[in-house]
């Protein structure tokens, strides 16, 4: 069993795909442990894509992810299950959607961009060090419904909103 985040990223929210990505997600038989609305922020944004900082097309990259070209939204979950990185990653099919399978999600709604960049509506965690990293940048433990991870207790009392 692995767990995996998955985005749907703010072309894919645009495009108004939610219920069309959730149900060719829904082929791999999977539990979704977690979900809920992000507005993304620099910081987050640039903490995902961290690996890919020297590339070329980063800054265009964090900027898509934050929805400055589309509505600034992510819907962001934990798929949870048999095989779930592997499975996840089929569905979603290649990184460049001119490459992805025609039946996969990328290469039915993906596109490149005049800017070069790959509007390919979905992330999908790459390997099982890579989900863990992600998971714990996106979600907090109690956000997720059963623990996929090791937590602790933090007595810390942190300032935080509440409802008015
Ligand atoms: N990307 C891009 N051009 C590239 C490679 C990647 O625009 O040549 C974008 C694309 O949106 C991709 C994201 O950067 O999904 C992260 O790249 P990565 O190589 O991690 O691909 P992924 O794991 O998403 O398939
Ligand atoms: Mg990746």
């Amino acid at each position: 069993m692995d767990a995996t985040l998955v985005l749907f990223k703010p072309d894919g929210i645009t495009k108004s795909l939610t219920g069309n990505i959730l149900t060719e997600l829904s082929e791999a038989r999977l539990e979704i442990a977690a979900c809920k609305c992000v507005r993304v922020s620099k910081e987050l944004a640039e903490e995902h894509y961290k690996s890919l900082k020297n590339e070329s097309f980063y800054n265009e990259l964090i900027k898509y992810i934050m929805g400055e070209y589309h509505k600034k939204k992510v819907l962001a979950f934990v798929y949870w299950g048999d095989d779930a990185l592997r499975k996840v990653r089929e569905l979603a099919g290649a990184t460049n959607p001119e490459e992805a399978e025609a039946d996969s999600i990328r290469g039915k709604y993906g596109r490149i961009t005049t800017r070069g960049i790959f509007e390919n509506v979905i992330h999908a965690s790459s390997d099982a060090k890579e989900a863990e990293r992600e998971i714990k940048l996106w979600f907090e433990p109690d956000e997720i419904i059963f623990d996929i991870y090791p937590t602790k207790e933090d007595e810390a009392t942190v300032k935080k909103r509440a409802w008015a």
